[in-house]
């Protein structure tokens, strides 16, 4: 059998697919030995078991195909914590925790009433829910298969200040309101070449595509935001790097105030923020 030091040669396989090569080989190395990157470097002499190696394989071959990682050990981090993932919704991106950030950082009470609008695993609802446990949080999605997925990631780390339930967008909602709304909803266009590139392609449309340029959901969210908001509450998008000058003068027409837009870690506008009058 194999050993760990010549399984790892192999990520040069995965160089025409992946970026990080390596450490997509060590991922699922750990994944099937069910251990920390560190045993790899101390025990790269391990010769695997056969179930393990068949196990590896296979999951390398999907790899080689070009399935996300994430979705072949089921887990991804998000803003340190551990949460489930299935192709029923988006793998939780890095820029995203911008919007974690962000809502952190305003005025908002120490019992806030919070909504995840499409909260897909959940990421931002428990993200929020880990540091500010006394806010009174709800995580909607519309779709069945993702609720699940929320729910599960919810039981799992136990905060009791998050509430999963279905709602396509403020549907299940009338006559709520809240200090605070979020979401990263869908704003890809569906003719966008980057939803035929690399792991997005294996991700449902239904988190990534939305009509009207990709406009379409911010559109709804926005235009419906207003009349879900406490005075003085907080909208906060996530939206496309070209989208943010639209976003910014739908959500001023919309009447919010203080509206700016953040830049990720990449330098491009990512996430905008509007305060309701
Ligand atoms: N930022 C993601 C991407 O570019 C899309 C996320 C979304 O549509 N909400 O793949």
């Amino acid at each position: 059998m194999p050993d760990i030091a010549s399984l790892l040669t192999r990520s040069h396989e995965l160089s025409g697919i992946s970026e990080t090569p390596r450490l997509d080989t060590e991922l699922l190395l750990c994944h099937v030995l069910g251990k920390p990157r560190a045993y790899l470097y101390t025990w790269p002499e391990y010769r695997l078991l056969p179930s393990e190696v068949a196990g590896f394989e296979a999951l390398f071959t999907r790899r080689v195909r070009g399935e996300p990682i994430a979705y072949l050990t089921g887990w991804r981090e998000f803003w340190s914590l551990l949460l489930r993932v299935s192709p029923a919704t988006l793998i939780p991106r890095p820029e995203t925790e911008l919007l974690v950030t962000l809502a952190l950082a305003l005025p908002l009470g120490d019992t806030a009433s919070v909504a995840d609008l499409g909260t897909g695993t959940g990421a931002l609802a428990l993200a929020l829910a880990s540091e500010r446990p006394l806010w009174q949080i709800s995580a909607v999605d519309a779709f069945p298969d993702a609720l699940a997925l929320a729910e599960c990631n919810c039981r799992e780390l136990g905060y009791g200040n998050v509430r999963v339930f279905r709602s396509d967008w403020f549907s299940a909602l009338a006559g709520s309101r809240f200090d605070l709304v979020v979401s990263n909803p869908p704003y890809i266009d569906a003719a966008d070449t980057h939803l035929r590139q690399g792991d997005v392609r294996f991700e449902p449309a239904s988190a990534l595509v939305a009509p009207d340029d990709g406009f379409g959901d911010l559109t709804v969210i926005i235009e419906r935001a207003g009349e879900h908001l406490n005075p003085g509450g907080w909208l906060l998008l996530e939206h496309g790097w070209q989208q943010g000058g639209m976003v910014r003068q739908l959500m001023s027409q919309a009447g919010f105030l203080t509206v700016a837009t953040h830049l990720d870690l990449a330098g491009r506008e990512r996430v905008t923020a509007g305060r309701m009058a």
